[in-house]
């Protein structure tokens, strides 16, 4: 880890400590559960038999604010395991005697700042009034210890930034963000629904369908320049299958099952048994690796109701695999090949901000030694020659191998992990996987899964909130709207959708009997890139007025500068963000 990420942890969980200090002034009869820092900020959960509102978190933030006017230093202190008992019960605290139990042997260290004291391993800032910038957000449930059986605790959300400038940014984002919501920008787009008839599974609306075809469109072309080819295989396979795989033992709770006669089929959550089924349908040579197969394969995976989350969370979805069949020394190329067309998916979608993430080998694996350091030496190989950055997970990698994960960060600065490039030890064992070498005999290949999007339905999340919806103009289902003054011109209007649309455009035309202030409006809140505005002047001239759809007036063109505006837009690619390198 960083150390300025390390700072930045010991600083929001040194809040943490300010805010349940602040909570027992208010509540003396508050009990502790545990308080970490996280991604965006810190939480801590308590037991107290009051609902905490909003107007509750006002309060501790006011007495937050006491507390580091008042500038208490953090004190570490070491006590015995006896000592530290007695301590916790004299205060009450059941749930930190709790953790105190399950501590390791050897001195327990506690930290005091003015008359509040927690157990914990620190570190903390100096003093209180080292913070600088802290906002409460939210309150939620939280079981003790993630387990439903014991008592649901309250947990209070906030977060501290080291200046008020960048708290300042953070909350604008959030704001943002809640404008932003997909399922929002999903209605107003008119790109998709759900009902509960089919829960976690989108229906696609016309203009969706259109929006997730480009997206796989554009796919398609880059994979097939990469030397791709692509599958489609079956939704429906037999149990049997899923028992070999390994599934069955690993993700039985994850699979939908359908009983046909006698026989158990299940709707599968993943794409590699049904590649591999048509690897092994004929005999393979070392001269045709690496041998790449893409499958845009829908699968299912069950969910517990309470997390799905529009696209982002959803119990059908497709995901833009493939499988890739090469020799050990290929390994190293071929994740060049890989990362580089990731990342050029990325970019040319709108996200050039991205961090990636070695993982090795866990305790728990399979695989011989010497496969497993060819492989993690292959990845971490290929990303230093091509001078990519990365952080290194140990032990985080998968039984059957080690992996590389992509997070995008989008404009609110969230990150998303999307991309991943895995190692297989397992598969090819498993199905007995073949291939003849060079020297005439049968070996087995290295396996590499891989996906970019990940799961197409939450990439298009991502990229709508990324885009707060005004997708560049080569995505934009709808690239301009014709909007006649009055019923006078629907006719030449027509003309104007027609002959656009003859040029390969996606145009719609609104012949809505409304004033054309609400049209625009309509056109502007669908985030259609360009409004064509017909009346009198342009029918009479054979132009257009065009406006876009951030209230720019481009001013009257004719149809073929009109199509010519739109061409460039689309060439361009231009999303109107500024992006930097990878971080
Ligand atoms: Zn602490
Ligand atoms: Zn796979």
């Amino acid at each position: 880890m960083s150390s300025a990420k390390v700072e930045l942890e010991t600083y929001r969980h040194s809040a943490a400590h300010v805010m349940a200090h602040a909570l027992k002034r208010i509540f003396p009869g508050a009990r502790l559960g545990i308080g970490p820092a996280i991604e965006d900020g810190f939480y801590y959960d308590f037991d107290l038999p009051e609902t905490l509102t909003p107007e509750i978190l006002e309060k501790i933030e006011a007495e937050m604010r006491v507390l580091i006017a008042e500038d208490h230093p953090f004190r570490r202190e070491e006590l015995s395991r006896d000592e530290a008992r007695r301590l916790l019960e004299k205060a009450g605290e059941c749930y930190k005697l709790e953790l105190l139990e399950g501590l390791p042997a050897g001195p327990i260290s506690i930290y005091r700042s003015g008359d509040f004291f927690d157990l914990c391993r620190g570190p903390h800032l100096e003093s209180t009034g080292k913070i600088k910038a802290f906002k409460l957000l939210s309150v939620a449930g939280a079981y003790w210890r993630g387990d439903e059986q014991r008592p649901m605790l309250q947990r209070i959300y906030g977060t501290a930034f080291l200046s008020p400038a960048e708290l300042d940014q953070y909350l604008h984002n959030l704001e943002e963000a809640k404008k932003r919501d997909h399922r929002k920008l999903g209605r107003e787009m008119d790109l998709f629904s759900f009902h509960e008839e089919s829960p976690g599974m989108v229906f696609f609306h016309p203009r969706g369908v259109v929006l997730y075809e480009l997206l796989l469109d554009f796919w398609r072309k880059l994979h097939r320049s990469r030397g791709y080819r692509e599958i489609m295989t079956p939704m429906i396979l037999k149990d049997e299958l899923w028992h070999r795989s390994g599934h069955w033992d690993h993700y039985k709770d994850h699979m939908f099952f359908c009983p046909i006669g006698e026989q158990t089929f299940a709707v599968k959550p993943m794409n590699c048994p049904g590649g591999i089924l048509y690897y092994k349908e004929s005999q393979h040579s070392y001269r045709e690796f690496p041998l790449r197969v893409a499958e845009l394969g829908r699968v299912h995976r069950r969910e517990l109701t309470g997390v799905l989350h529009g696209l982002f969370r959803v119990q059908g979805f497709v995901i833009d695999d493939a499988h890739i069949y090469c020799l050990p020394s290929q390994i190293k190329d071929e994740i060049k090949e890989i990362v580089k067309l990731i990342l050029d998916l990325y970019r040319q979608v709108g996200f050039s901000q991205y961090q990636i993430e070695v993982s090795t080998r866990p305790e728990s694996s399979i695989g011989s030694d010497a496969d497993w350091d060819l492989a993690v030496r292959s990845l971490k190989e290929a990303l230093d020659e091509m001078g990519i950055a990365y952080s290194v997970s140990e032990g985080e990698g998968a039984f059957y191998g080690p992996k590389i994960d992509f997070h995008i960060r989008d404009s609110l600065k969230r990150s998303y992990q999307c991309g991943t490039v895995q190692l297989d030890f397992s598969m090819p064992e498993r199905f007995e996987l073949e291939y003849i070498g060079a020297d005439g005999a049968k070996h087995r290949p290295v396996m590499i899964h891989r996906a970019a999007f990940g799961s197409i339905e939450r990439f298009l999340g991502i990229l709508l909130e990324h885009y707060g919806g005004a997708l560049p103009v080569w995505l934009a289902p709808v690239q301009a709207a014709v909007l006649p003054v009055s019923e006078k011109f629907f006719s030449y209007a027509g003309q104007v959708r027609n002959e656009l649309e003859a040029r390969g455009f996606r145009v719609e035309l609104d012949e809505r009997n409304e004033k054309l202030g609400w049209k625009i409006r309509a056109a502007q809140e669908q985030k259609i890139p360009y409004m064509l505005v017909v009346g009198s002047r342009e029918a009479d001239s054979g132009t257009v007025s065009v406006r876009s759809r951030d209230g720019g007036e481009l001013g009257a063109k004719t149809l073929p500068e009109c199509a010519d505006l739109i061409r460039e837009a689309v060439r361009s690619k231009d999303d109107g963000l500024s992006g930097g390198q990878g971080e």
